[in-house]
């Protein structure tokens, strides 16, 4: 039995708290409650249904074994609240994303409980953490496109504000580590890359990331749009995942995968591993029919399973060689995906090449769409997915990664998936669909 609740004053005096879920369609979704009983929500949980699992973002659900049965409970982590103060009088924007539990053990439902299991098993096999950042890149009022627009501009920036500003302050305050912000490539397009965060805390923060900007731009009556491709835009939104991995001592084997010892191989392989399994890591990482409007060449998005350094079409990428911030940048990510999930997928990828030893993968810094294709599979480089039904055979055939996908999450992905697919068809692939993605996501 809960407590019973706080009066009105209280609710008011310190708002709500929405309980949620890292879904498998990269939306946060829950219940809310008073900021008062979340202490007592940690301890007993709240009541969440299992075929959540399986909605689409479009708000219907996908066939599942679970229908109107079974209850599984969503267990915040107090510590974990995000807190964002509102002008106007509103209560504070207030969300902590959940493991889902079922009899008081980890879901195997739950993506972000898996999460939790394969960083367990990063630690357990290469000694080291895993830390992230996000990188967004995302549109402001996406079907209102301007007359002109002027890339990197100052009049860019300076035409959107107060919205740059603000949002920057908000970040910093909510604790992200917002680094700057910038008009990108795209018309109305930013991007605000923000600090590194340890283990799952990197996935939960892309999400609460995109909540927060979304936010910000609402109280300048503006929509922020994190959708792969605007209808009408030439210039995709990437979600670029940086990633390190941090040993004791400062050991960092991504940061030196050219250098000696084992450390460096340990890097090598890891690197290997992924690359090796990018065709399959699309369809967790890429996960919607709209992802492949995004990738490709000629988008500096990602178009072939490389490695590379300075070339922003490899899916994998050495950023900032040798120095205490390298790392590698995995470039084949959308926000349509579950950063849970993306995460997980792209780690349980390095750790098969660290198993199997893989590596060392050859770096192509050089332009891959003027090799031509037969240069190019001569070196061994292979294009990504064109399409989420092929992203998503190349999962099916990659049993490492398939296999990663424990039940009932596996079933309940592949279902949804191809629930999403028949609706994407209803919809035809020109601009209906990407439109109906652009006001989702
Ligand atoms: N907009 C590009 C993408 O879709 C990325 C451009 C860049 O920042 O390198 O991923
Ligand atoms: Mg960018």
């Amino acid at each position: 039995m809960v407590s019973p609740g706080p009066d009105r004053a209280e609710v008011s005096a310190a708002g709500l708290v929405l309980v949620a879920q890292a879904d498998l369609v990269g939306m946060v979704r829950g219940k809310a409650l008073p900021r008062a009983r979340l202490e007592a929500a940690a301890a007993e949980g709240v009541g969440w249904v299992p075929a959540n699992l399986v909605l689409d973002p479009f708000g219907g659900i996908a066939p599942n074994p679970w229908g109107p049965t079974g209850e599984v409970r969503l267990r915040p982590d107090p510590a974990e609240l995000l807190r964002i103060e509102r002008p106007g009088g509103l209560a504070p924007l207030q969300v902590v994303l959940s493991d889902a539990e079922e009899g008081g053990e980890p879901w195997p439902g739950c993506p972000r409980g898996l999460l939790k299991r394969t960083l367990a098993e990063a630690e357990e096999l290469t000694g080291c953490g895993v830390v992230s950042s996000f990188e967004h890149e995302f549109q402001l009022d996406p079907e209102a496109p301007s007359p002109h627009h002027d890339a990197f501009s100052l009049q860019a920036l300076a035409a959107a504000e107060p919205f740059p500003a603000e949002l920057l302050g908000v970040l910093a305050e909510a604790g992200f580590g917002p680094e700057m912000v910038f008009p990108e490539f795209g018309d109305r397009q930013f991007e605000v890359p923000c600090a590194p965060a340890p283990g799952h805390l990197g996935a939960d923060r892309a999400l609460l990331l995109r909540e927060t900007v979304r936010e910000v731009a609402r109280w300048h009556g503006r929509r922020a749009s994190f959708t792969p491709l605007a209808p009408g835009s030439g210039v995709g939104n990437g979600v670029h995942i940086h990633l390190s991995l941090l040993g004791a001592g400062g050991a960092a084997p991504l940061a030196t995968p050219e250098g000696g010892g084992e450390e460096a191989e340990l890097g090598r392989s890891f690197l290997a591993g992924i690359v090796a399994h990018a065709a399959a890591l699309c369809a967790i990482t890429a996960p919607s029919p709209v992802s492949y409007d995004r990738l490709g060449p000629g988008h500096w998005s990602a178009a072939f399973a490389a490695l590379g350094g300075t070339n922003r079409e490899t899916t994998l990428r050495i950023v900032g060689a040798g120095g205490g911030s390298a790392h590698v940048e995995y470039r084949a990510a959308d926000a349509t995906a579950s950063p849970h999930l993306a995460l997980g997928a792209i780690v349980a990828a390095g750790l098969d090449g660290v198993r199997r030893g893989l590596g060392p993968c050859p770096r192509h810094d050089g332009d891959l769409v003027a090799l031509g294709a037969a240069e190019r599979e001569r070196l061994g480089v292979l294009p990504l997915p064109g399409s989420l039904e092929e992203a998503l055979a190349a999962f099916e055939a990659d049993e490492a990664i398939r296999d990663w996908l424990p039940e009932p999450l596996r079933g309940a992905y592949l279902r949804l998936k191809r629930h999403e697919l028949a609706l994407a068809a209803e919809l035809g692939s020109g601009p209906e669909l990407s439109e109906a993605y652009g006001r989702v996501y």
